[in-house]
Protein backbone atom coordinates (compact mmCIF):
# COMPACT_ATOMS: atom_id res chain seq x y z
CA UNK A 1 0.00 0.00 0.00
CA UNK A 2 0.98 2.82 -1.35
CA UNK A 3 -0.35 6.68 -1.93
CA UNK A 4 0.60 10.05 -2.63
CA UNK A 5 1.56 12.26 -0.27
CA UNK A 6 -1.46 14.87 -0.70
CA UNK A 7 -3.62 11.46 0.36
CA UNK A 8 -2.00 10.62 3.20
CA UNK A 9 -3.53 11.70 6.54
CA UNK A 10 -1.52 11.07 9.82
CA UNK A 11 -4.04 11.29 12.61
CA UNK A 12 -4.37 10.85 16.08
CA UNK A 13 -7.95 10.10 17.68
CA UNK A 14 -7.71 12.14 21.05
CA UNK A 15 -10.55 11.91 24.04
CA UNK A 16 -10.73 12.24 27.79
CA UNK A 17 -10.56 8.30 29.31
CA UNK A 18 -14.15 6.82 28.80
CA UNK A 19 -15.48 9.08 26.08
CA UNK A 20 -14.69 6.29 23.80
CA UNK A 21 -11.76 6.21 22.11
CA UNK A 22 -10.90 2.87 21.89
CA UNK A 23 -14.18 2.22 20.16
CA UNK A 24 -13.68 4.57 17.73
CA UNK A 25 -10.64 3.62 16.84
CA UNK A 26 -11.89 -0.10 16.67
CA UNK A 27 -14.88 0.81 14.08
CA UNK A 28 -12.76 2.96 11.74
CA UNK A 29 -10.21 -0.15 12.26
CA UNK A 30 -13.02 -2.12 10.46
CA UNK A 31 -14.25 -0.11 8.33
CA UNK A 32 -11.14 0.34 6.86
CA UNK A 33 -10.46 -3.82 6.96
CA UNK A 34 -7.39 -3.08 8.51
CA UNK A 35 -8.94 -5.43 11.35
CA UNK A 36 -10.17 -8.86 10.08
CA UNK A 37 -11.51 -9.52 13.74
CA UNK A 38 -13.90 -7.16 15.71
CA UNK A 39 -12.48 -6.44 19.02
CA UNK A 40 -14.76 -5.44 22.17
CA UNK A 41 -13.63 -3.05 25.04
CA UNK A 42 -15.87 -4.66 27.40
CA UNK A 43 -14.27 -7.89 26.84
CA UNK A 44 -10.82 -6.73 26.51
CA UNK A 45 -10.12 -7.63 22.99
CA UNK A 46 -9.70 -4.43 21.12
CA UNK A 47 -6.41 -4.39 18.94
CA UNK A 48 -5.44 -0.92 19.94
CA UNK A 49 -4.74 -1.84 23.47
CA UNK A 50 -2.39 -4.57 23.14
CA UNK A 51 -0.43 -4.02 25.32
CA UNK A 52 -1.26 -6.56 28.65
CA UNK A 53 -1.12 -3.98 31.39
CA UNK A 54 -2.47 -1.46 29.39
CA UNK A 55 -5.93 -4.31 28.24
CA UNK A 56 -6.05 -4.81 32.38
CA UNK A 57 -6.38 -1.16 33.40
CA UNK A 58 -8.41 -0.64 29.97
CA UNK A 59 -6.69 2.61 29.45
CA UNK A 60 -4.26 3.23 26.76
CA UNK A 61 -0.65 4.12 27.79
CA UNK A 62 1.77 3.23 24.94
CA UNK A 63 1.81 5.66 21.43
CA UNK A 64 1.73 3.11 18.62
CA UNK A 65 1.14 3.29 14.52
CA UNK A 66 -1.38 1.63 12.65
CA UNK A 67 -2.10 2.27 8.64
CA UNK A 68 -5.00 1.45 6.76
CA UNK A 69 -7.04 2.61 4.06
CA UNK A 70 -10.38 4.45 3.42
CA UNK A 71 -11.32 5.10 -0.11
CA UNK A 72 -8.43 7.00 -1.72
CA UNK A 73 -7.15 7.92 1.85
CA UNK A 74 -3.70 6.28 3.43
CA UNK A 75 -4.86 7.05 7.63
CA UNK A 76 -1.87 6.45 9.66
CA UNK A 77 -3.29 6.12 13.22
CA UNK A 78 -1.30 7.26 15.85
CA UNK A 79 -2.05 5.96 19.14
CA UNK A 80 -2.32 8.91 21.38
CA UNK A 81 -2.62 7.94 25.21
CA UNK A 82 -5.44 9.02 26.80
CA UNK A 83 -4.42 9.25 30.68
CA UNK A 84 -3.57 12.79 31.73
CA UNK A 85 -0.43 11.53 33.59
CA UNK A 86 1.17 10.74 30.42
CA UNK A 87 1.40 14.65 28.91
CA UNK A 88 4.76 14.20 27.70
CA UNK A 89 3.95 10.99 25.59
CA UNK A 90 0.76 12.42 24.36
CA UNK A 91 2.68 16.11 23.29
CA UNK A 92 5.19 13.35 21.53
CA UNK A 93 2.29 12.35 19.81
CA UNK A 94 0.97 15.58 19.25
CA UNK A 95 4.05 16.38 17.08
CA UNK A 96 4.24 13.29 15.12
CA UNK A 97 0.48 13.64 13.68
CA UNK A 98 -0.91 16.33 11.39
CA UNK A 99 -4.47 16.39 12.65
CA UNK A 100 -6.39 14.78 15.22
CA UNK A 101 -10.41 13.61 15.57
CA UNK A 102 -11.30 14.72 19.21
CA UNK A 103 -13.76 12.11 20.69
CA UNK A 104 -16.48 13.69 23.19
CA UNK A 105 -18.56 11.96 25.20
CA UNK A 106 -22.08 13.72 25.08
CA UNK A 107 -23.22 12.80 28.13
CA UNK A 108 -20.13 14.09 30.68
CA UNK A 109 -19.64 16.47 27.47
CA UNK A 110 -16.16 18.87 28.22
CA UNK A 111 -14.00 17.41 30.98
CA UNK A 112 -10.80 18.90 32.29
CA UNK A 113 -8.71 16.36 30.53
CA UNK A 114 -10.54 17.24 27.44
CA UNK A 115 -9.34 20.77 28.13
CA UNK A 116 -5.89 19.60 29.13
CA UNK A 117 -5.63 17.71 25.20
CA UNK A 118 -6.75 20.72 23.57
CA UNK A 119 -4.66 22.99 24.96
CA UNK A 120 -1.64 20.97 23.97
CA UNK A 121 -3.13 20.20 20.41
CA UNK A 122 -3.52 23.73 20.43
CA UNK A 123 0.03 24.60 20.79
CA UNK A 124 1.05 21.89 18.44
CA UNK A 125 -0.89 23.94 16.08
CA UNK A 126 -3.12 20.43 15.37
CA UNK A 127 -5.62 20.85 13.18
CA UNK A 128 -8.96 19.21 14.57
CA UNK A 129 -12.72 17.89 13.98
CA UNK A 130 -14.57 16.96 16.70
CA UNK A 131 -16.91 13.47 16.96
CA UNK A 132 -19.69 13.85 19.77
CA UNK A 133 -20.00 9.79 20.56
CA UNK A 134 -22.80 8.08 23.09
CA UNK A 135 -25.03 9.82 21.41
CA UNK A 136 -27.55 6.21 22.65
CA UNK A 137 -26.92 7.22 26.27
CA UNK A 138 -29.72 8.18 28.38
CA UNK A 139 -28.65 11.86 29.21
CA UNK A 140 -26.49 12.45 25.70
CA UNK A 141 -26.85 16.51 24.77
CA UNK A 142 -25.67 17.27 21.62
CA UNK A 143 -26.34 20.47 21.93
CA UNK A 144 -24.97 20.89 25.47
CA UNK A 145 -21.73 19.46 24.12
CA UNK A 146 -21.25 21.68 21.20
CA UNK A 147 -22.07 24.22 23.73
CA UNK A 148 -19.32 23.25 25.89
CA UNK A 149 -16.96 22.88 23.06
CA UNK A 150 -17.78 26.49 22.31
CA UNK A 151 -17.21 28.19 25.69
CA UNK A 152 -14.81 25.56 28.02
CA UNK A 153 -12.40 25.33 24.91
CA UNK A 154 -13.25 28.18 23.44
CA UNK A 155 -13.00 26.46 19.96
CA UNK A 156 -14.93 27.38 16.99
CA UNK A 157 -17.10 23.71 16.57
CA UNK A 158 -19.46 23.85 13.29
CA UNK A 159 -21.68 20.99 12.91
CA UNK A 160 -21.96 19.44 10.42
CA UNK A 161 -24.42 17.01 11.44
CA UNK A 162 -27.33 16.96 14.08
CA UNK A 163 -28.97 13.52 15.57
CA UNK A 164 -32.01 12.19 15.03
CA UNK A 165 -33.28 11.32 18.71
CA UNK A 166 -31.08 11.23 21.44
CA UNK A 167 -30.10 9.56 24.72
CA UNK A 168 -32.39 6.29 24.63
CA UNK A 169 -35.24 7.17 26.56
CA UNK A 170 -38.70 5.69 24.50
CA UNK A 171 -38.38 3.85 21.13
CA UNK A 172 -39.45 6.92 19.43
CA UNK A 173 -37.05 9.42 20.76
CA UNK A 174 -33.87 7.11 20.96
CA UNK A 175 -30.90 8.02 18.66
CA UNK A 176 -31.59 6.65 15.30
CA UNK A 177 -29.44 8.49 13.02
CA UNK A 178 -28.29 11.65 11.56
CA UNK A 179 -28.81 14.36 9.46
CA UNK A 180 -25.89 16.03 7.18
CA UNK A 181 -26.34 19.00 7.25
CA UNK A 182 -24.82 19.78 3.88
CA UNK A 183 -27.06 17.71 1.66
CA UNK A 184 -30.06 18.31 3.67
CA UNK A 185 -30.57 14.44 4.20
CA UNK A 186 -31.34 12.06 7.01
CA UNK A 187 -29.09 8.98 7.25
CA UNK A 188 -30.45 6.02 8.64
CA UNK A 189 -28.23 3.11 9.58
CA UNK A 190 -28.61 -0.28 8.89
CA UNK A 191 -27.86 -2.26 12.63
CA UNK A 192 -27.59 -5.73 10.83
CA UNK A 193 -24.97 -4.20 8.30
CA UNK A 194 -23.11 -2.79 11.25
CA UNK A 195 -23.56 0.46 9.52
CA UNK A 196 -22.27 -0.16 6.18
CA UNK A 197 -25.64 0.46 4.82
CA UNK A 198 -27.38 3.22 5.32
CA UNK A 199 -30.58 4.76 3.78
CA UNK A 200 -31.05 8.33 2.62
CA UNK A 201 -34.39 9.73 3.70
CA UNK A 202 -36.20 12.88 3.59
CA UNK A 203 -35.78 15.08 6.75
CA UNK A 204 -38.85 14.06 9.44
CA UNK A 205 -41.00 16.76 9.48
CA UNK A 206 -40.29 17.25 13.06
CA UNK A 207 -36.76 17.82 12.71
CA UNK A 208 -36.86 20.41 10.06
CA UNK A 209 -36.86 23.39 11.74
CA UNK A 210 -34.15 22.26 13.63
CA UNK A 211 -32.22 20.82 11.19
CA UNK A 212 -32.53 24.50 9.47
CA UNK A 213 -32.11 26.55 12.18
CA UNK A 214 -28.52 23.89 12.27
CA UNK A 215 -28.15 24.28 8.71
CA UNK A 216 -28.17 28.29 8.98
CA UNK A 217 -25.95 28.21 11.68
CA UNK A 218 -23.13 26.09 9.49
CA UNK A 219 -23.87 28.84 6.23
CA UNK A 220 -23.28 31.69 8.62
CA UNK A 221 -20.07 29.76 9.48
CA UNK A 222 -18.10 29.44 6.27
CA UNK A 223 -20.18 33.14 4.88
CA UNK A 224 -17.97 34.90 7.88
CA UNK A 225 -14.72 32.94 6.17
CA UNK A 226 -15.34 34.92 2.76
CA UNK A 227 -16.35 38.45 1.46
CA UNK A 228 -17.66 38.00 -1.56
CA UNK A 229 -19.30 34.37 -0.09
CA UNK A 230 -21.06 37.08 2.88
CA UNK A 231 -22.74 39.09 0.46
CA UNK A 232 -23.99 36.59 -1.66
CA UNK A 233 -25.03 34.60 1.44
CA UNK A 234 -26.93 38.25 2.47
CA UNK A 235 -29.00 38.09 -0.83
CA UNK A 236 -29.96 34.55 -1.65
CA UNK A 237 -29.61 33.09 2.43
CA UNK A 238 -27.91 30.14 0.22
CA UNK A 239 -24.20 29.12 -0.27
CA UNK A 240 -23.24 26.45 -2.97
CA UNK A 241 -21.87 23.24 -1.84
CA UNK A 242 -18.66 23.03 -3.66
CA UNK A 243 -18.06 26.62 -1.96
CA UNK A 244 -19.08 25.58 1.42
CA UNK A 245 -16.84 22.27 1.07
CA UNK A 246 -14.00 24.32 -0.26
CA UNK A 247 -13.94 27.30 2.24
CA UNK A 248 -14.35 24.88 5.03
CA UNK A 249 -11.82 22.84 4.09
CA UNK A 250 -9.41 26.12 4.24
CA UNK A 251 -10.37 26.86 7.40
CA UNK A 252 -10.22 23.55 9.25
CA UNK A 253 -6.85 23.30 7.97
CA UNK A 254 -5.93 26.31 9.01
CA UNK A 255 -7.06 25.80 12.50
CA UNK A 256 -9.74 28.65 12.24
CA UNK A 257 -12.74 26.09 13.20
CA UNK A 258 -13.79 22.76 13.85
CA UNK A 259 -15.87 20.37 11.51
CA UNK A 260 -18.07 18.48 14.19
CA UNK A 261 -20.20 15.45 13.92
CA UNK A 262 -22.01 13.05 16.25
CA UNK A 263 -22.93 9.19 16.42
CA UNK A 264 -22.39 6.18 19.02
CA UNK A 265 -19.43 4.53 18.03
CA UNK A 266 -21.21 1.44 19.65
CA UNK A 267 -23.59 1.15 17.22
CA UNK A 268 -21.25 2.16 14.34
CA UNK A 269 -23.72 5.08 13.66
CA UNK A 270 -21.12 8.63 12.56
CA UNK A 271 -17.79 6.37 12.21
CA UNK A 272 -17.98 6.72 8.17
CA UNK A 273 -19.18 10.09 7.73
CA UNK A 274 -16.00 11.19 10.52
CA UNK A 275 -13.92 8.66 8.31
CA UNK A 276 -14.49 11.05 5.22
CA UNK A 277 -14.07 14.08 7.16
CA UNK A 278 -10.44 12.76 7.64
CA UNK A 279 -10.25 12.87 4.73
CA UNK A 280 -11.77 16.42 3.74
CA UNK A 281 -10.81 18.77 6.26
CA UNK A 282 -7.89 17.48 8.49
CA UNK A 283 -4.25 18.35 6.22
CA UNK A 284 -1.97 15.95 4.18
CA UNK A 285 1.90 16.32 5.31
CA UNK A 286 1.83 18.75 2.68
CA UNK A 287 -0.64 20.88 4.06
CA UNK A 288 1.83 21.29 7.29
CA UNK A 289 4.90 23.70 7.61
CA UNK A 290 8.71 23.15 7.41
CA UNK A 291 9.85 20.98 10.62
CA UNK A 292 12.42 23.24 12.14
CA UNK A 293 16.26 21.76 13.97
CA UNK A 294 19.38 22.41 15.04
CA UNK A 295 22.36 21.12 13.05
CA UNK A 296 24.11 18.68 16.11
CA UNK A 297 27.79 18.61 14.32
CA UNK A 298 30.57 19.72 16.26
CA UNK A 299 32.06 22.96 14.92
CA UNK A 300 35.53 21.26 15.51
CA UNK A 301 34.48 18.77 12.18
CA UNK A 302 33.55 21.75 10.11
CA UNK A 303 29.94 21.85 11.31
CA UNK A 304 27.69 24.66 11.88
CA UNK A 305 26.75 23.44 15.33
CA UNK A 306 23.66 25.31 16.87
CA UNK A 307 22.63 26.64 13.55
CA UNK A 308 18.67 26.21 13.06
CA UNK A 309 17.77 23.73 9.70
CA UNK A 310 14.60 23.12 8.78
CA UNK A 311 13.22 20.41 6.63
CA UNK A 312 10.10 20.31 3.54
CA UNK A 313 7.91 17.68 3.12
CA UNK A 314 9.38 16.54 -0.18
CA UNK A 315 11.31 14.17 -1.42
CA UNK A 316 14.09 16.10 -2.69
CA UNK A 317 14.91 17.32 0.79
CA UNK A 318 17.70 15.21 2.82
CA UNK A 319 15.94 12.62 4.50
CA UNK A 320 15.00 13.33 8.45
CA UNK A 321 12.94 11.28 10.68
CA UNK A 322 11.44 11.14 13.80
CA UNK A 323 11.17 8.03 16.40
CA UNK A 324 8.47 8.54 18.66
CA UNK A 325 7.94 4.61 19.56
CA UNK A 326 9.90 1.60 20.04
CA UNK A 327 8.18 -1.66 20.17
CA UNK A 328 9.88 -4.81 20.99
CA UNK A 329 9.07 -7.51 18.37
CA UNK A 330 10.19 -11.07 18.44
CA UNK A 331 12.35 -10.18 14.94
CA UNK A 332 13.79 -7.20 16.74
CA UNK A 333 13.02 -3.28 17.89
CA UNK A 334 10.40 -1.85 15.83
CA UNK A 335 11.07 1.62 15.60
CA UNK A 336 8.15 3.93 14.62
CA UNK A 337 8.96 6.60 12.19
CA UNK A 338 7.78 9.89 11.02
CA UNK A 339 9.38 11.14 8.11
CA UNK A 340 9.13 14.75 7.21
CA UNK A 341 11.70 14.94 4.04
CA UNK A 342 13.69 12.84 1.54
CA UNK A 343 12.85 9.07 1.37
CA UNK A 344 13.88 6.36 3.97
CA UNK A 345 15.10 3.24 2.23
CA UNK A 346 16.08 0.09 3.51
CA UNK A 347 19.88 -1.00 3.27
CA UNK A 348 20.85 2.92 4.06
CA UNK A 349 22.85 4.07 7.07
CA UNK A 350 21.26 7.37 8.70
CA UNK A 351 22.71 9.47 10.99
CA UNK A 352 21.20 9.42 14.85
CA UNK A 353 21.62 13.13 15.79
CA UNK A 354 21.52 12.16 19.17
CA UNK A 355 24.23 9.80 19.56
CA UNK A 356 26.02 10.98 16.69
CA UNK A 357 26.64 7.16 15.49
CA UNK A 358 25.32 5.69 12.38
CA UNK A 359 22.31 3.56 12.28
CA UNK A 360 21.32 0.92 9.39
CA UNK A 361 18.02 0.64 8.56
CA UNK A 362 17.59 -2.95 7.47
CA UNK A 363 13.80 -3.61 7.15
CA UNK A 364 10.46 -1.42 7.34
CA UNK A 365 7.58 -2.11 7.76
CA UNK A 366 3.68 -1.44 7.32
CA UNK A 367 1.70 -2.32 10.77
CA UNK A 368 -2.41 -2.71 10.31
CA UNK A 369 -4.39 -3.63 13.34
CA UNK A 370 -3.44 -6.98 13.12
CA UNK A 371 -1.40 -7.64 10.57
CA UNK A 372 2.05 -6.27 9.29
CA UNK A 373 3.43 -6.06 5.68
CA UNK A 374 7.20 -5.60 4.36
CA UNK A 375 7.09 -2.01 2.20
CA UNK A 376 7.65 -3.83 -1.45
CA UNK A 377 9.18 -0.58 -2.52
CA UNK A 378 11.84 -0.95 0.28
CA UNK A 379 11.03 2.88 0.49
CA UNK A 380 9.45 5.34 2.49
CA UNK A 381 8.54 8.83 1.02
CA UNK A 382 8.76 11.92 2.97
CA UNK A 383 5.05 12.65 4.85
CA UNK A 384 4.11 8.80 5.71
CA UNK A 385 5.14 6.67 8.67
CA UNK A 386 6.92 3.07 9.14
CA UNK A 387 7.96 0.51 11.25
CA UNK A 388 11.64 0.22 11.29
CA UNK A 389 13.95 -2.78 11.95
CA UNK A 390 17.79 -1.99 11.96
CA UNK A 391 18.76 0.58 14.46
CA UNK A 392 20.54 -0.42 17.61
CA UNK A 393 21.07 2.57 19.90
CA UNK A 394 17.89 4.66 19.15
CA UNK A 395 15.57 5.47 21.57
CA UNK A 396 12.24 7.44 21.82
CA UNK A 397 12.38 11.17 20.68
CA UNK A 398 15.53 9.95 18.09
CA UNK A 399 16.04 12.32 15.09
CA UNK A 400 17.89 9.98 12.07
CA UNK A 401 18.83 11.73 8.98
CA UNK A 402 20.73 12.03 6.19
CA UNK A 403 24.56 11.48 7.35
CA UNK A 404 25.65 14.62 5.30
CA UNK A 405 22.87 16.55 6.61
CA UNK A 406 22.29 16.17 10.09
CA UNK A 407 19.83 18.30 11.92
CA UNK A 408 18.11 17.60 15.15
CA UNK A 409 14.98 17.64 15.93
CA UNK A 410 12.63 18.54 19.09
CA UNK A 411 15.31 20.08 20.61
CA UNK A 412 15.02 23.46 22.52
CA UNK A 413 18.60 24.12 23.12
CA UNK A 414 22.05 22.65 21.74
CA UNK A 415 22.53 19.98 24.13
CA UNK A 416 25.30 19.96 26.33
CA UNK A 417 26.74 16.66 25.65
CA UNK A 418 26.80 16.65 21.88
CA UNK A 419 27.90 15.22 20.19
CA UNK A 420 31.10 13.57 18.02
CA UNK A 421 30.42 12.30 14.82
CA UNK A 422 30.95 8.75 14.34
P1 LIG B 1 -11.91 5.22 25.90
O1 LIG B 1 -11.53 5.17 27.35
O2 LIG B 1 -12.10 6.64 25.46
O3 LIG B 1 -11.01 4.45 25.00
O4 LIG B 1 -13.41 4.62 25.82
P2 LIG B 1 -13.90 3.19 25.37
O5 LIG B 1 -13.97 3.08 23.88
O6 LIG B 1 -13.14 2.14 26.10
O7 LIG B 1 -15.41 3.25 25.87
C1 LIG B 1 -15.73 3.35 27.24
C2 LIG B 1 -17.05 2.63 27.50
O8 LIG B 1 -18.10 3.30 26.82
C3 LIG B 1 -17.07 1.19 27.00
O9 LIG B 1 -17.82 0.43 27.93
C4 LIG B 1 -17.78 1.29 25.68
O10 LIG B 1 -18.48 0.11 25.32
C5 LIG B 1 -18.74 2.42 25.92
N1 LIG B 1 -19.07 3.19 24.72
C6 LIG B 1 -18.22 3.73 23.81
N2 LIG B 1 -18.89 4.38 22.86
C7 LIG B 1 -20.20 4.27 23.16
C8 LIG B 1 -21.42 4.73 22.56
O11 LIG B 1 -21.43 5.40 21.51
N3 LIG B 1 -22.57 4.40 23.19
C9 LIG B 1 -22.61 3.66 24.34
N4 LIG B 1 -23.80 3.38 24.86
N5 LIG B 1 -21.50 3.21 24.92
C10 LIG B 1 -20.30 3.50 24.35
Amino acid sequence: MSASTEKIRNIGIIAHIDAGKTTTSERILFYTGSSHRMGNVDEGTTITDFDEEEAKRGITIYSAAISCQWKDYSINIIDTPGHVDFTAEVERSLRVLDGAVVVFSAMEGVEAQSETVWRQADKYNVPRICFINKMDRIGASFERTFQEIEKRLIAKPVAMQIPIGEGSTSADDSFQGIIDLIKMQALYYDADSKGSQFEAKEIPESYLERAQEWRGKLLESVAELDDEILEQYYETEEIAEADILRLLRIAALKGDLQPTFCGSALNYIGVQPVLDAVGNYLPSPLDRPPVEGINPQPKKRGGKAGESESRGPSVDEPMCGLVFKIQADKHGDLCFMRVYSGQLKSGSRLLNARTGKKELISQLWRVHADSREKVETDCIDAGDIAGVIGPKEAVTGDTLCDIRHPILLESISFPETVISMA
